[in-house]
């Protein structure tokens, strides 16, 4: 047997071998690569061939998905190469996957075990059918999840026009002085029935059906009104211009106009260019960088500033530190959080500040939750910090207030 890799194995069979039995666990599904099987059903003494499968044919698939024991016997007939698909890399493949259709695909499964072979009944996600649990995970749970995400995907259609969207801002402050450099803009959505549901649920899901366009249009819009008005709270420091950090996602800047809208917003509320940065994470690059390296020329060359966020996290940001027009690094809260704990994320740390020196690109430390990391990070040269120990993000309604307890402590340092 030769290993490929951790989730797929090729196994050679020399002549008449027998793959798996009616019984057996289902632990793995096989691909012929060469050579061909039969396969077999009912009891030992009285096998009747169902099926001969050759090159390119799957078989073992069901029991490995719905953890039965097979109902069928397969047999290779002649010298025959199959490829191993282990059961513990399928369910981390589909544990990745949307719960709508790891709910669909346990639900087909449990028609075709019960339908014996007749045809599959129509799947109906609404009926809340008590199914037989399928493996450990409780069938309930993602039933519940499917249901969530494909409610949640049908409310956000509505959110921005039932102005359920919030924009909060978080205060970054230059290191050195503390004062109040700029803003990361971060969405809120306040659900009518759920409460405030997370960006990380709901940007995901904006992302896989489209609605992320309308809603970044949204934010950019808000964020550069909202601009008129955090913009005199920021500090005057012609060495670090005050700026407004907005997130976008791959869809929203891979897509068309994204430049032609980004410039019409700063026109329309008399923004400067160096006055907002877009912030773009790792993944996001990685996956599409022929797609944005124009996009991105053409912001960087009007001036608009472009982060690269979550450092660290994607292992590829070094090489495209090089081809694309970034002018600053936002290392990840992971590493900060980390950098007393871990040399390993110490180290990343100063050399991800050595390297911005280097390429002469501001820095932003995220997630800094108290005064040792802030002090440590402005001794190592960080220009920007962000984090819980200097505010946490708020709507624009708020951050006078908090300018008058932050600056009486921290902007007089
Ligand atoms: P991100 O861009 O990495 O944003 C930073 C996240 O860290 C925010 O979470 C922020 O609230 C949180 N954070 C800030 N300081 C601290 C700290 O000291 N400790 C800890 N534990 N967390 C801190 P949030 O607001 O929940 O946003 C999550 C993610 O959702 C963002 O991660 C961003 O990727 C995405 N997101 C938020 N707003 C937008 C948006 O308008 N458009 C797009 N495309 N994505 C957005
Ligand atoms: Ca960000
Ligand atoms: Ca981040």
């Amino acid at each position: 047997m030769i290993q490929i890799d951790s989730g797929f194995k090729r196994e050679m069979f020399d002549g008449q071998m027998t793959v798996f039995q009616v019984g057996d666990s289902g632990d793995a599904a096989y691909v012929i690569e060469t050579g061909c099987v039969e396969v077999l059903v009912g009891d030992a003494g009285d096998l009747r061939r169902i099926a001969l499968l050759s090159e390119g044919s799957m078989f073992g698939e069901v029991a490995l998905l719905d953890h039965q024991p097979r109902t069928a016997t397969v047999r290779t007939l002649v010298p025959t190469s199959l490829i191993r698909i282990d059961r513990a890399h399928v369910e981390e493949l589909l544990g990745r996957s949307d719960p709508v259709i790891q709910y669909l695909l346990r639900l087909l499964l449990e028609r075709f075990r019960n339908s014996s072979g007749k045809a599959l009944a129509s799947v109906d996600l609404n009926s809340q059918e008590t199914l037989t649990p399928l493996d450990s995970t409780p069938v309930i749970d993602l039933h519940g999840a499917a249901v969530r995400t494909l409610s949640l995907a049908h409310d956000l259609s509505n959110a921005i026009d039932s102005n359920q969207l919030e924009l909060f801002y978080q205060p970054i402050v230059l290191m050195d002085n503390k004062a109040l450099a700029g803003f990361e803009a971060l969405i809120r959505w306040r659900h009518p029935n759920l409460g405030m549901v997370s960006p990380d649920e709901f940007i995901p899901l904006a992302e896989k059906t489209g609605l992320i366009h309308r809603i970044g249009q949204w934010v950019l819009k808000q964020a550069c009104t909202d601009w008129h008005d955090l913009r005199p709270l920021c500090q005057h420091n012609p060495a670090h211009p005050p700026f407004m950090s907005i997130n976008l996602s791959a869809p929203e800047l891979c897509g068309p106009g994204i430049v032609e809208s980004i410039q019409a917003c700063l026109n329309e509320h008399h923004m400067q260019a160096n006055e907002m940065r877009i912030e773009l994470t790792e993944t996001i690059v990685i996956s599409n960088v022929e797609a944005i390296s124009a996009a991105l020329g053409q912001l960087r060359a009007m001036g608009v500033g472009i982060a690269l966020d979550d450092f660290g996290t994607g292992y590829a940001g070094l090489s495209y530190l090089q081809t694309l027009p970034f002018s600053c690094i936002k290392i990840d809260k992971a590493f900060v959080q980390q950098m007393h704990s871990s040399q390993r994320s110490f180290q990343i740390i100063k050399s991800a500040l050595e390297l911005s020196r280097m390429l002469g690109l501001t820095t932003v430390a995220e997630g800094i939750e108290d005064e040792p990391t802030g002090t440590a990070l402005a001794a190592m040269g960080c220009t920007y910090a962000q984090g819980y120990h200097y505010a946490r993000p708020m709507p624009v309604a708020a951050i006078g207030s908090w300018i008058t307890t932050f600056g009486k402590t921290a902007l007089t340092e």
